[in-house]
Order: C-alpha cells, then structure tokens, then sequence
C-alpha cells in the first residue's frame, strides 16, 4: 500500500475527532427507496471502526448525476436510512452538502454518532474538484477517509481536492477498509501473481477496454477476449460479422494487437447468433467464420465455452472484466454463465479470482457465484484503470506511507 489506511492512525486520539468518511453511496434506487444496498453494505466496517474508536462520523458520497443542483430524486436521505438500519444505530441526515447547516449539524454530533451529508454532486463544485468547497469540509475535518473505491479514479471536491486540504491543515488523509482491500487485491493479482494468471474480457466495446488489452496482455498467460469486444478482432480477421456490433474505428488496433499477442490472445471459435438481440429471440449456434450478412452475435458458442473453462481450469490466478455476451437476456446468457461457473471452479480449487465491472458483478450475481470468487469489486472505471496501471487520483492525494513518497 502506497497510501496510509485507518491502521496507521492513533486510534486513541480519535475519541471525539471529527472523521469525514467518503463513501461510495452510490446505490440503485427505486420509488424513492433503496433498490440493492451492497455499497452501503461494503461501507459498514470502516464507519463501524470509527464509531468503536469514538470519532464523530461525517459521511459524503454522490448519487446518480444531478449535474451540480439538488434533486430530490436523488436524495441520500433514503441512504442515510438504510445506512441507519444497517448499522442498528442512529444515523441522522442533514440537507446540505456543505455550509453552516452541516457545520452546525456536525457541532451538535456526538462522539460515536453518525451523519450523512447531502449529495455532493447538489453542489456544482464537486465535479470540477472545487478547492473552496474541499476547504469548507476540511475545516470541520481533523481526518479524511476515502473508502469510496468506485470514485477514486475521479478527481472530484470530495475525492482529491478535501483529502489535500486536510492534509494542507495538518490532518491525515487516509484509505479505508474497502479501498484498501480493493488496491491489496488488485496489487496481488497484478503485481506477483501466482501462474498460469488467466485474464478474461468481454463486454459491448473495445475502444474503452484497449488500454485494459494492452497493460494486461504482457502480463498474463492468456488473454480471454468475448462479448462484443470480440466481433472486432473477428473483422480484423476478415471474417463477416453481420449485424452484430463491430466498432470499424478500431479494427485496426484489434490487428495489431493480435499479432503482437500471438497465442496468449484466445479468441471464440463459436457464436450463438440470431436475427436480433430480443428476449425472444430464436438461435443458432455456428463457427465464427459463418455468420450470416443478417445475423448478429450474442453470444459466444459452446465450444468456445469449454475452451474458456479448460483454460479457466488450470489458472491459479483469474481476473474477469465484461461479460461473453448479452446476458440480460436469456437466450445470450450461457456463455456468460459458463465462464463464471469455471471461474469459480477454478477459485474452490485455490487459484485466486477477481472481478470488476458493473455488468460483470451482476453477471456473477445471475450465475450464482459471488460468493465463490475470491472478491467482487465495488469498482467499474476504478477497476479497469487500475488494470490499465492508471493511478487513482484518489488514492494518490492520500497521505503517503513513510518512504512512499508524496
Ligand atoms: P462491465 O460493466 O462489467 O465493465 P461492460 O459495461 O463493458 O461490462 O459490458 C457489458 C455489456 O456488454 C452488457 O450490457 C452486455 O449486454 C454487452 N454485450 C456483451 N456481449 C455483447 C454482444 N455480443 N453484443 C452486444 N452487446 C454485448
Ligand atoms: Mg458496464
């Protein structure tokens, strides 16, 4: 860890010292309710550790994109509830993102109490990491805690901005539980992985994932490529894709990628294909050379599919990002299924296993496998930047362990 993390801070003092706590709240929600807390859920241990040491809690985190005014649809009051049930104690809410109403509201806190500040994407300062609203919350801050790993790779007010300005004013910016497990886990599969390491990619598009492609490829045993992703290196192959989803801009860099990959770059061999990509679609399964001029490809085949998994098999360590194909619907969901059935396979027989992405945690989630994978990021973008070996302006405002640097 390059950052320090709630360990290296005096837990002694921190008995009535204001904490502010950025979270990543950024839950679904629906009617005006909560529509699945796993964040809030992954955020408890860092607020429960600081509560047990006596700080007064302070949480910030953003919802949805209100683009700089408030909403009150995208209110965090319904958060700070299910944040209050969570953690059976009291968790009060107050209606501003920052000013005197969250200063007085912060006065009035006792130690060990927790409150949640408005979403501060109400506030137009926020995305442009505004310094003077990063100097209102840490003037009412004596520690910063980032915990919000889905937000770390944005340099936003409550992200970058505050962690330097607490720090500017002689307090710690430190990371907290999730973010920490997060970077320790992504450092393990990265850095000195246990071999064969196995990468996996899918997902819609490619051109958000090349710089994924290329920082892995020199890194991994084999690359994995399905989803729609793989429908370009297809092309670059000459071969016809049809209908299917093809981003003709970057068939170029597919090629020169597969030549620079030789065989560690695995491709489908198979597709599952129909007329279009409908929750009542009729499908065929066929060679990747015949995909018909009226065909689109949703999926990938079966052969393909077990390919996938015997690769999976031998891994000893796994890191999964997109799926292999439209797996919201169901006639394009095996493959997807497949892959994460191998790749918990190939977890309860000890390799180690990681996956990131939005799509692909839910996609684990609809093959029943969560809980075997060794850990499911909390993190999209965060995630395939830190794959991509792009440092996290989150984490690098934080306060450097000693001999770390700045
Ligand atoms: P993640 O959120 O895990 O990073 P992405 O957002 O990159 O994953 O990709 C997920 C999306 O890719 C899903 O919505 C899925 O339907 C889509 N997808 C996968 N395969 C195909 C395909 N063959 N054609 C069109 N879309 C696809
Ligand atoms: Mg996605």
């Amino acid at each position: 860890m390059q950052s320090k993390t709630l360990d290296d801070l005096d837990s002694g003092a921190l008995r009535g010292a204001t904490v502010l706590v950025r979270a990543d709240l950024n839950v679904p929600l629906a009617e005006g309710a909560v529509a699945d807390d796993t964040r809030i859920r992954a955020s408890l241990p860092t607020v429960r550790w600081l509560r047990e040491a006596g700080a007064r809690v302070v949480v910030l985190s953003h919802l949805g994109r209100p683009g700089g005014a408030p909403d009150a649809s995208l209110s965090l009051r319904p958060v700070a509830q299910r944040l209050q049930e969570l953690l059976g104690t009291d968790v009060r809410f107050v209606e501003a993102v920052a000013g005197t109403a969250l200063a007085e509201a912060v006065a009035a806190l006792p130690a060990g109490g927790v409150l949640v500040a408005e979403n501060t994407r109400f506030d137009p300062g926020e995305t442009g990491g505004d310094e003077a609203l990063a100097d209102r919350w840490a003037e009412l801050a004596d520690v910063y805690v980032n915990d919000a790993f889905g937000s770390a790779h944005r340099a936003h007010a409550s992200t970058t901005a505050v962690a330097r300005a607490v720090r500017r004013r002689g307090g710690e910016a430190v990371a907290g539980r999730l973010l920490e497990a997060e970077l320790r886990f992504l450092e393990r599969v990265l850095e000195a992985p246990d071999r064969p390491l196995v990468a996996i990619l899918g997902g819609a598009k490619i051109s958000g994932k090349i710089d994924v492609v290329k920082a892995l490829l020199p890194r991994v045993d084999r690359l994995l490529v399905g989803g729609a992703m793989a429908n370009t290196f297809f092309r670059a192959l000459g071969l016809e894709t049809g209908r299917s989803l093809v981003e003709d801009d970057r068939v170029d860099v597919a090629r020169a990628t597969m030549e620079a990959a030789g065989d560690r770059l695995v491709l489908p061999v198979d597709c599952v294909v129909a007329d279009a990509l409908e929750a009542a679609a009729a499908t065929r399964i066929v060679p990747r050379a015949r995909v018909g001029t009226e065909e689109t490809v949703g999926d990938v085949g079966t052969s393909t599919r077990e390919a996938f998994a015997s690769l999976i098999a031998d891994a000893r360590t796994v890191i999964w990002n997109g799926p292999m194909g439209v797996f919201e619907l169901e006639p394009f969901r095996e493959g997807t299924v497949a892959v994460a059935q191998a790749v918990a396979r190939a977890t309860d027989a000890g390799a180690l296993s990681v996956v990131g992405g939005g799509d692909s945690a839910s996609a684990a989630e609809v093959a029943g496998v969560s809980d075997r994978l060794s850990h499911v990021s909390t993190g999209g973008g965060a995630f395939l930047e830190l794959v991509a070996g792009v440092p996290l302006p989150g984490v690098e405002a934080l306060s450097p362990r000693d001999g770390e640097g700045s």
